[in-house]
């Protein structure tokens, strides 16, 4: 369970200007699809690092499967490696995120970092390459794979860290329509299958099909929730907002 209460955070290099996140309460249960919608600028990159510990609220708490970041507080180094172990993050541009010069050195490189022994970093890389249908690309250079098998092996990295959520921050938006259907059937089957939690980050609505609740940012404030059904039927409200629904 994720929960948020409270959270704001203002980049430290603009002290006067609004904040990019401005009072945030949200709860993620175990195993959800949830989509965070919003226009460039509304928040979502930052709420993203948030959640993943990259950035620590200026207000407020995060609590990730019982790990609690608290702004009053400053958090040990070892609690910051486990919610960045619990809580996966897949960016953007998918190259930005390649380490290994194989596919398998790649997946492998954040469990060894864990001070995991040997056999188990093998049998997790094993098992992630294996869940993202990578196998056969074990040692292929992963700067010559397509978009959507890149996206798929940071997706595969994340879960040999034993993450049991995952925030995509517009992990789709630079692939083709093959790619997107490629790394959307594999994130749908983990989270029906694995009980992964998916956190969509989007401004398209199109990349929440499969969804079991959104929620639109605007302006650092959660401006609007919603069912599945309300993605369609409150495309005027979105689009006011900045999303791109179809
Ligand atoms: P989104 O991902 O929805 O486009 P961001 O979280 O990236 O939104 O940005 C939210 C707000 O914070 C914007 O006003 C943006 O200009 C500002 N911002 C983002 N990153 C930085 C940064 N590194 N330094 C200062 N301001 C930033
Ligand atoms: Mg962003």
């Amino acid at each position: 369970m994720i929960s948020l209460r409270g959270v704001r955070f203002r980049y430290p290099d603009n002290p006067e200007g609004n904040a990019a996140l401005s009072g945030i309460d949200l709860d993620i249960a175990d195993g959800a699809f949830t989509a965070i919608l919003g226009a460039s600028g509304s928040g979502k990159s930052t709420l993203a690092k948030i959640l993943d510990a990259l950035l620590i609220p200026t207000a407020g708490t995060v609590s990730v499967d019982g790990l609690v970041i608290d702004s009053a507080a400053r958090p040990t180094g070892e609690l910051l490696m486990k919610v960045r172990s619990t809580v996966g993050i897949v960016f953007q541009n998918p190259v930005n995120q390649i380490i290994g010069d194989t596919v398998e050195q790649d997946v492998a490189y954040g469990p060894s970092n864990l001070g995991l022994d040997h056999a188990e970093i093998v049998r997790r890389t094993d098992a992630a390459l294996r869940t993202m249908g990578l196998v056969e690309l074990r040692l292929r250079n992963p700067a010559h794979l397509s978009g959507g098998q890149m996206q798929r092996l940071a997706i595969a990295g994340a879960l040999a860290m034993g993450t049991r959520h995952i925030v995509l921050d517009e992990s789709l938006s630079m692939l083709d329509p093959q790619g997107r259907d490629e790394v959307l059937a594999n994130l749908r089957r983990l989270n029906r299958e694995e009980g992964l939690g998916i956190i969509m980050i989007s401004h398209d609505a199109r990349d929440c099909a499969g969804c079991d609740r959104f929620i639109v940012l605007d302006k650092g404030r959660i401006a609007m929730e919603g069912s599945p059904e309300d993605l369609a039927l409150k495309k005027d409200v979105l689009r006011a907002l900045g999303v791109r629904t179809c």
